[in-house]
């Protein structure tokens, strides 16, 4: 049973995807006016090991947009005096770059905002017909008296809703609540501009992670995500904006990843603690040590990032790897012993029923841990056989798929795009009942030491 802390009750919930088989989940994505730094990479992981998690029970479609235009991006692609596709493509690269770098998955539908304006134009459209909306100057405004729930997520106190105080700016920090910006008239003759009936302009930022998402995954998600500072104003945008259309609640779970600080102090690049991936790679750091420090803690709680942080996270990689070369060099007697089978199923247990209660990732990895113990006391005492050795490889190889941290599968890992497609073509053959070709990509990937297992959860595969 999966508990989640949902930002909408302040209570852990028990989490089912609403129509039992696919959880329908919307990330927020980054702003692509420059490289993405390592907070932000902490909420990107956590959401990693959350749709892992998912994918572990249920099927998962998950949605993440781009914002491709806003604010930042406009003044700087004008500063470069280049166009806001030629300002923000490199920054799209770099962001996937990085996050392949840091085993972070591709979801499965990305969203450039670009790519939605008609979306965005038709939600405008309605929120002006239905009086949510209004126009002031040459941009539209949505009405925040008009919508009573305005607040519930980021518990704001509604004696201080200020009727018809607007304010324009994409990002604002003050916990006030004002009448935000929908749609903006340009403000001058270079800006990036589009069509639309109410008049010339470009979306705040806010309306495009509705439209998406409402677009691709339906009026009600199953779970939203993001990092604790998108609580407000965006989340709470996007809810009035939503829910004002569709009078249905806009997300099921609202879940959200926790500040990182860098040695104890928020990053700011004026302190010169503000680092991106890039930085640190740079510095000589590994980026799987990287992925491990920012999901060892839940994500609930503060991460302190420290360079000793990440120096023990690379030593604890170190031991999981030193522990997978001796436990597969050995010539180990046939059978297997009974203690070690348990040890594998107690592991297995408390690594599920950790990540089972709110992603507690520290107690997942404690669970690794227990089992190398145990597994080198037995190789010590020569009592490890064959058998045990094959049953904590696969459970470690599951580990992997949750978490993606073991060492050895990043250096094998550049060939899974490729075995992925093939058992995806394997199960259109046997869609088909074309069992000939079906048994023979079967052949091809033991060929490869690719075994496949049809489970009720889908095919899954593991190395030999
Ligand atoms: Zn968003």
């Amino acid at each position: 049973m999966l508990k989640l802390t949902n930002t909408l009750t302040g209570a852990s919930e028990t989490f089912t995807p609403a129509d039992g088989g696919t959880v329908r989940l919307y990330t927020c994505g980054p702003t692509v006016h420059d490289f993405a730094h390592i907070g932000n990479f902490r909420t990107y992981v956590f959401e990693d090991v959350l749709r892992r998690h998912l994918k572990s029970k249920w099927k998962v479609v998950h949605v993440m947009n781009i914002t491709d235009i806003d604010d930042k991006i406009i003044r700087k692609a004008t500063e470069k005096g280049i166009d806001i596709r030629q300002y923000t493509a490199p920054y799209t690269a770099a962001f996937f770059e990085d996050s392949a770098r840091l085993r972070i998955e591709k979801p499965e539908v990305i969203t450039a905002a670009t790519d939605y304006i008609p979306e965005m134009i038709d939600l405008v459209d309605r929120l002006l017909a239905s009086g949510h909306a209004y126009r002031e100057g040459n941009s539209i405004y949505f009405r925040i008296s008009s919508f009573p729930a305005y607040g519930r997520l980021s518990r704001l106190d509604h004696r201080e809703l200020k009727v018809g105080a607007r304010i324009d700016a994409d990002e604002y920090e003050k916990e006030q609540p004002n009448d935000f910006v929908l749609w903006k008239g340009p403000k001058d003759d270079t800006e990036t501009r589009w069509e639309a009936p109410f008049g010339t302009g470009r979306p705040g930022w806010h309306l495009e992670c509705s439209a998406m998402a409402m677009k691709q995954l339906g009026e009600t998600l199953d779970i939203h995500c993001g990092g604790v500072d998108n609580i407000f104003p965006h989340h709470e945008n996007e809810i009035a904006q939503s829910e004002a259309v569709t009078s249905k609640p806009f997300s099921r779970f609202w879940l959200h990843g926790e500040h990182l600080l860098i040695e104890n102090e928020k990053m700011a690049k004026s302190k010169g603690n503000f680092f991106t991936l890039r930085d640190l790679l740079e510095k000589g750091y590994n980026a799987q040590a990287i992925r491990y420090l920012l999901l060892s803690v839940q994500y609930r709680k503060q991460l302190n990032f420290t360079f000793a942080g990440l120096e023990q996270a690379q030593r604890s990689l170190d031991r999981i790897k030193e522990f997978l070369f001796r436990l597969r060099t050995p010539k180990l007697a046939p059978g297997s012993t009974p203690e070690l089978t348990r040890a594998v199923v107690a592991a297995s247990a408390q690594f599920e029923a950790g990540l089972d209660d709110d992603l507690n990732t520290a107690q997942a990895l404690a669970a690794v841990f227990d089992l190398i113990r145990a597994c080198n006391i037995a190789l010590d005492k020569e009592q490890l056989r064959e058998g045990d050795r094959a049953e904590v490889l696969a459970w470690l190889a599951e580990v992997d798929t949750r978490l993606a941290i073991l060492p050895v599968a990043e250096e094998r890992a550049s060939n899974d795009d490729e075995i992925e497609n093939l058992i995806a073509q394997r199960n259109d053959a046997r869609r088909n009942r074309n069992f000939a070709e079906s048994d023979r990509i079967r052949q091809e990937l033991l060929n490869r030491d690719i075994v496949i297992e049809d489970t009720r959860e889908g095919t899954k595969w593991r190395r030999k």
